[in-house]
């Protein structure tokens, strides 16, 4: 993402963590919409595996939702509370000694979203909804 001063690249990882983290919620309310296909998220999910146009992908997923009826689309899903809340801290970076030194937490295994899952009791990993694989661990 270093080059990239549109910041589409950390706006696209941000949008895969939300579908990430609610892929089921955003499945069913597509099969419940006026559509009731889940076209526009195996269509992602398409663009994801063949290392394709995820952006575009995302922007149709966002557009269906937002079509809908949701004005907010895909950023409703943030505000129900486990989007915005998984996404990687701003200024985490660890160059400050600050009380994230050595923490650890969970992120995306294939590095392709913005989620982030922080260690909680005795709950299980997550696994991420995109490409199957439980959440990697990571030293902060
Ligand atoms: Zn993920």
């Amino acid at each position: 993402m270093v080059g990239d001063p549109s910041g589409t690249a950390r706006r696209t990882a941000e949008q895969l963590a939300i579908v990430c983290v609610n892929m089921e919620l955003i499945r069913r309310d597509l099969l419940t919409s006026s559509d009731g296909s889940d076209g526009p998220l195996e269509g992602l999910l398409a663009a994801v595996q063949a290392d394709g146009q995820i952006a575009d992908a995302l922007e149709v997923l966002h557009a269906a939702l937002r079509a809908d009826g949701d004005a907010l689309g895909l950023y409703g899903y943030a505000d129900a509370g486990t989007g915005v809340r998984s996404l990687r801290p701003a200024g985490i970076s660890g160059t400050s000694s600050g009380s994230y030194g050595g923490e650890t937490a969970y992120v995306c295994p294939a590095d392709r979203c913005a989620r982030y899952w922080w260690p909680d009791g005795p709950a299980s990993v997550p696994h991420c909804a995109i490409s199957g694989a439980a959440l990697r661990r990571e030293r902060l």
